[in-house]
């Protein structure tokens, strides 16, 4: 029989050798001192920085902590999941290896989940990162709470709390492109909001470039809901009703002021053909978006391989895929 674990924490790695030590030494404090059973999984993402051997490491000299390695890089959600399910904790905690999300705040989020939240969502009371990362985030978290009506501020932040049959209904979602926080608040029924620290990065850089980040926000947009489809047949419809109206107004036009100033306005039917096709093509763009994301999941294949499971406790040997959730077996197809 497995020893029962009260907290999971989860962790991403992908290249933070530099922050590894001071994470594990801090989270271990930490959990120490909460005086509940836990575990800590570093989930190494395809590090080639020397991470995945110090997870490793790590592995095998804490009882505590569990080392999960994926044989190559598959994004900061898919790491995640792969967390959860190797996870075996009532309540399990996700945060950055990046020491953005100061280890010092899980007690407050624990502190929280006693009052039977099934998920505690944080809000970076003194946000420290770009000026362009802070915009886009608002609008993103600003469209997110109107399109799913939850009432969240900050989707962003990954340092979260959820119970345990949260983690399990978010496991049995066969989806490939998920964004964590809005598929957790999909099957929560209670769910808190409290303010964190938020630290600057101090080693190594963001893992995100610009193409990573609109492909996160695009996965964050088609997760929640077939909304973007809806806007599009309405901002078609907008356009086009704009366009007989100009078109009549043009036609009237042709005959109260003769042949020369249609001729004239040539040029205008030209912007008005440019409006519909600049519309045309943002509208093909948003349904490859969608067909994209069809393609991937009718391929089905598993989210991510994990490669092996490094743990000094034989509880922690990788558990056969039935058990586990259809999506996760031993093998690409
Ligand atoms: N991460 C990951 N795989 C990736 C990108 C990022 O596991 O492909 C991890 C990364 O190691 C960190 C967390 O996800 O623990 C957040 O990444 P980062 O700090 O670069 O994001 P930002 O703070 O810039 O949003
Ligand atoms: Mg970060």
């Amino acid at each position: 029989m497995n020893e029962e674990i009260g907290c999971s924490l989860v962790i991403p790695v992908f290249n933070e050798a530099e922050n590894l030590d001071e994470l594990i030494t801090r989270c271990l404090k930490v959990c120490r001192q909460s005086g509940r059973s836990f575990e800590i999984i570093l989930v190494d993402d395809g590090s080639s920085d020397g991470s995945t051997e110090m997870i490793a490491r790590a592995g095998k000299e804490h009882r505590e902590v569990v080392g999960v390695l994926l044989n190559r890089n598959y994004g900061q959600h898919a790491a995640v999941f792969a967390g959860l399910a190797q996870s075996r904790g009532e309540i399990v905690i996700t945060l950055d290896a990046d020491l953005q999300n100061p280890p010092e705040e899980i007690p407050k989020l624990l502190q929280v989940m006693e009052k039977d939240v099934d998920v505690v969502g944080t809000i970076r009371s003194n946000r420290q990162d770009s000026l362009f990362r802070k915009l886009s985030s608002g609008l993103v978290n600003s469209m997110v709470r109107r399109a799913t009506g939850v009432m969240m501020h900050d989707y962003g932040c990954m340092l979260r709390a959820y119970r345990r049959p949260i983690v399990e209904a978010m496991l049995q979602c066969r989806e490939h492109s998920t964004f964590i926080p809005i598929l957790a608040n999909s099957f929560a029924r209670t769910t808190a909001e409290i303010q964190v620290d938020h630290a600057p990065r101090r080693q190594g850089d963001s893992k995100y470039s610009l193409f990573k980040l609109i492909s996160l926000q695009f996965d964050l947009l088609t997760s929640m809901s077939t909304f973007p489809l809806r806007l599009l047949s309405l901002l078609g419809t907008l356009i086009a009703a704009s366009g007989m109206v100009f078109a009549t107004f043009l036609l009237i036009m042709r005959f109260v002021m003769g042949a020369a100033w249609a001729a004239q306005g040539v040029f205008t039917l030209f912007a008005v053909l440019f409006v519909f096709i600049g519309a045309q093509f943002i509208g093909l763009g948003l349904l490859g978006e969608y067909i994209g994301r069809i393609y991937h999941d009718v391929r089905a294949r598993p989210r991510y391989f994990i490669q092996e499971v490094v743990a000094s406790s034989p509880d922690q040997q990788p558990l056969p895929p039935k058990e586990k959730h259809e999506n996760s077996c031993s093998c690409l197809s």
